[in-house]
């Protein structure tokens, strides 16, 4: 029986890991061919491979640095060679080195703006690439091809001790919306998802104690912390045919973290 993404190949940034890790497999349970990037940690990464295949699709495991224009143009050129072309490219991969304004380095600004944005902006143009070449394809989707940046909640919600990352958030947001506009024409949709708070090796003290996870819940109305597996339902959903008509917009997938529940009582 078809499924959401039969005969699609998609790959996902960071998908060793947290939420790109449970979007590569609901990816490759869909129906999709996944490559699944990764920049350290290759058993982590095989795993993920060994997990979609069992789905009776192909899957492989690709090292690159998403920071790194060379390495993000030969995964693509790779992904061509192997299964043919690309369909849904999930720029995922981020990470974050906090600090205080006045403490912050440089390198710690410059790390975290090239992966989080140029790795974003590398991987959309390498995919957008293969989709004006190849353009649609009506047996496989009635789009050219899906790009999905993993955004945050940040892109919106500014994050004292953290500017590097809300700043990328911020830039995701802008680059995801020019993209849109820039590529709809052309048949190709470009969307983003912004994450609230979801339990995953970047944020483990946010949640891993009952103190902190109480002190977390006070900002998610819906009063549970995010698991993984609810950000990849929503980007499976975004990249197939039932999303076509979204075009340029942000899924938030947060429990309500952007409804400013501190004023629920107050204001
Ligand atoms: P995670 O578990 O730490 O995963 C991050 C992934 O990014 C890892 O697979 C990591 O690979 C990869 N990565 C880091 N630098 C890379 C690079 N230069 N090139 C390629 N891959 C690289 O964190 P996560 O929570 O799943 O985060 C995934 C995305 O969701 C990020 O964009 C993050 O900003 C966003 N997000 C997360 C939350 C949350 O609450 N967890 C909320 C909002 C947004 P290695 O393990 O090989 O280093």
């Amino acid at each position: 029986m078809p499924q959401l993404l039969t005969g699609q190949k998609a790959l996902v940034t960071g998908a060793n890991s947290g939420i790109g890790r449970a979007t590569a497999v609901a990816l490759g349970r869909a129906g999709a061919d996944v490559v699944v990037n990764y920049v350290f940690g290759p058993e982590a990464a095989e795993e993920v491979v060994e997990e979609i295949r069992s789905f009776g699709v192909r899957a492989y495991a690709h090292q690159a640095d998403v920071a790194q224009e060379d390495q993000v143009v030969a995964m693509v050129a790779r992904m061509v060679e192997e299964f043919g072309t690309i369909d849904v490219m999930v720029a995922n991969a981020g990470l974050q080195r906090d600090a205080a304004i006045a403490d912050m380095t440089v390198e710690q600004w410059h790390k975290v703006l090239d992966v989080n944005l140029t790795g974003q902006f590398l991987c959309a143009r390498e995919a957008a690439k293969e989709f004006l070449r190849r353009g649609v394809v009506p047996e496989v989707s009635r789009s050219a091809g899906k790009i999905i940046c993993m955004s945050s909640v940040h892109q919106i919600i500014p994050w004292a001790g953290h500017v590097n990352y809300a700043a990328s958030k911020g830039g995701v947001l802008m680059l995801m919306q020019t993209l849109a506009q820039e590529l709809a024409p052309k048949g190709i949709r470009v969307n983003a998802v912004a994450p609230g708070a979801i339990r995953t090796p970047i944020n483990t003290s946010a949640w891993n104690t009952p103190e902190a996870e109480a002190a977390l819940l006070t900002l998610i109305p819906y009063r549970r912390v995010g698991d993984p597996e609810d950000i990849a339902d929503a980007v499976t959903l975004l990249a197939s045919d039932l999303m076509d008509y979204v075009v340029g917009t942000t899924l938030y997938v947060d429990g309500g973290m952007t409804l400013f529940p501190g004023f629920a009582t107050g204001g």
